[in-house]
């Protein structure tokens, strides 16, 4: 059964003083910021491309400039969370942060080889966090280390896995590793509360919490749209003012992304072999037509 800690503060947590982020876009830095504003640690901000640490820190400022306008925050408080963040193009900054969050894009061989370098740049006690959608937080643990035994870096892995968009969303999934040990568990749960973020811990199976319910839910509605049960707008209507959620499921795929509905579909129906988790065949053809949603301007809808 999992350890659930959502009701519970932990005790066995270690203190965090400084955060390191790897991958600016909108995860990574959604989460730099956040972690300078609540938990008001310094932060400092990794990618390998100049032009997304730009990007992102001018997003960053937007942010914060929106919430002066709106009188959330002072100007003098927005300046204090934007004097904590940093930014490096260079992972062997990480040497002496004592958390860190990798969000890189899904790529199982990027991760494993960012943890695999994190296991030597960042100190021993540091916990290594990944934001990952779908991978294994197994499999990223054991890159850490070629000696199976060695569980020194691999018991600090842990799954810190923010929704989008970060400053927004509250839930937080907690996934541990084979390897996690339980300090590593409760100082991540820790310091999302910290972050005013309430976590839920998950079991490190396909899809985790979030995706393993959403996903197939959003599947079935391509499926109902694609077999003729209903329309596009007849079913998201009838989800969003029958079941109270803020928009319908064919609208949150488009938000999501259609290739990223899909590769976390992928993920389910190979990791479990299990038919019912079959991609809708709509989905495929769409995603091959290049029609990803919101962000292409043609998914379900037009944007
Ligand atoms: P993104 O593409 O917006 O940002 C990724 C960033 O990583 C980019 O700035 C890129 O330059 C940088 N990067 C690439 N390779 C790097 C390297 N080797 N070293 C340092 N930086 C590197 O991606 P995103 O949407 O922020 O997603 C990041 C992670 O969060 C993924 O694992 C994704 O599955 C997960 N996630 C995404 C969402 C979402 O809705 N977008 C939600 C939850 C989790």
């Amino acid at each position: 059964m999992a350890r659930s800690f959502t009701t519970t503060l932990p005790k066995g947590a270690a203190e965090v003083k400084s955060l390191g982020v790897i991958g600016a876009g909108q995860m990574g830095l959604g989460i730099a910021l956040v972690a300078a504003q609540k938990a008001e640690v310094p932060v400092l901000l990794v990618d390998n491309s100049q032009a997304s640490l730009d990007k992102g820190l001018r997003f960053a400022d937007k942010l914060l400039d929106k919430d002066v306008a709106k009188e959330r925050l002072t100007r003098e408080a927005a300046d204090i969370v934007r004097g904590r963040i940093t930014a490096t193009l260079k992972l062997d900054d990480l040497s002496a942060v004592d958390f860190v969050i990798e969000a890189v894009p899904e790529i199982p061989e990027l991760k494993t080889s960012i943890f695999s370098k994190l296991a030597e740049i960042a100190p021993k006690h540091a916990i290594l966090a990944t934001n990952t959608s779908s991978i294994s937080i197994t499999k990223i643990a054991a890159a850490t280390t070629t000696d199976p035994k060695d569980l020194q870096a691999a018991s600090r892995v842990v799954s810190t896995h923010f929704m989008n968009p970060v400053p927004v969303q509250k839930g937080v999934e907690i996934i541990s590793g084979l390897q996690t040990s339980r300090q590593t568990l409760e100082t991540a749960v820790a310091f999302v509360k910290r972050m005013g973020k309430i976590p839920a811990v998950s079991a490190d199976s396909p899809g985790f919490l979030a995706n393993r319910i959403l996903m197939p839910y959003i599947n079935e509605a391509i499926i109902c749209l694609e077999t003729g049960v209903g329309g596009r707008e007849d079913i998201d209507s009838i989800m969003k003012y029958g079941t109270n959620v803020p928009m319908g499921p064919l609208t949150l795929a488009d938000f999501i992304g259609l290739d990223t509905c899909l590769a976390i579909m992928n993920v389910l129906h190979q990791e479990t072999g299990d038919s019912k988790y079959r991609p809708a065949g709509l989905l495929k053809k769409m995603v091959d037509a290049g029609w990803m949603g919101k962000k292409s301007g043609k998914g379900f809808y037009d944007y």
